[in-house]
């Protein structure tokens, strides 16, 4: 397995004040394994993103949870890939199910910001999954495999090679409800033979590919058993230094 180098990257979503943001950093900065074992990442909320990379550590690092795939514009309220890059961010998430429910996140939107995200050394963690009623049809397999390929339409190989993708099952998010390893290896293994069918054997067995869905310390070792399981993002479980610094340690 560990010929990819595992990522635990936590998502904050709009949770903690700029205090318990610190706090947190503060409490585990100093344990966070090396970024040679384990790539570790916490993803806040813009406002904070400032503050967070000033005291990000070589071990690590901070991301963003979307931005905008225009460097600028009249686009209120909006966040510019250009601001991201210069504030010392290196790494956002794209298409995140919450983004796509809710916020007109679509596979065309999350393309042109994966192209984007690379333009400006952004490492994209490119989301996608199936609802529960795709799942329960039988259907995910055919479901993840088209937003894999529409987001990767266009997007050459040195790019996709700087990306990550995390398979996370709506149904699994913020429920409590983990896919079990095999669903989740069977489905993630689906994505990596998007990647050969795309980019050839070498760099689909480079692309890390997490899993996403109720991760927490005590699941996490099995999830990442699975040969193509190659890390984590973590919603609810991020939130607590303790809890995330389990599952970095488990990733190593
Ligand atoms: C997520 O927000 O990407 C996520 C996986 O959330 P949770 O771990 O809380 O299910």
């Amino acid at each position: 397995n560990k010929l990819r180098r595992p990522v635990i990257a936590g998502n904050w979503k709009m949770f903690k004040t700029r205090d318990e943001a610190l706090q947190f950093i503060y409490a585990i900065n100093q344990e966070v394994p090396e970024a040679s074992a384990v790539e570790s990442i916490i993803c806040a909320n813009d406002v904070l993103l400032r503050c967070l990379v000033k005291r990000q550590g070589e071990n690590l690092k901070i991301g963003a949870q979307n931005m905008h795939f225009e460097e600028n514009g009249a686009f209120t309220g909006e966040t510019s890939p250009l601001v991201l890059e210069t504030t010392g961010v290196t790494y956002v998430i794209i298409g995140h199910s919450e983004r796509r429910a809710m916020f007109n996140e679509t596979d065309e939107t999350v393309n042109l910001k994966l192209k984007s995200a690379i333009k400006h050394d952004l490492t994209p963690i490119v989301c996608v999954g199936e609802s529960l009623e795709v799942r329960e049809n039988g259907t995910t397999d055919d479901v993840v495999k088209q937003q894999v390929v529409k987001a990767y339409d266009g997007v050459g190989a040195d790019e996709a090679l700087k990306s990550i993708i995390a398979y996370e099952p709506i149904w699994a998010i913020g429920t409590g409800k983990t896919a079990t390893p095999e669903q989740a290896e069977e489905t993630i293994k689906a994505i990596r033979n998007v990647l050969v069918s795309l980019y050839g054997n070498d760099v689909a067995s480079k692309v890390r590919i997490l899993y996403g869905g109720s991760v927490n310390p005590k699941n996490v070792d099995v999830l990442l058993q699975q040969e193509n399981i190659d890390g984590a993002l973590v919603g609810g479980a991020s939130l607590d230094p303790m809890s995330f610094l389990t599952l970095v340690k488990a990733a190593v």
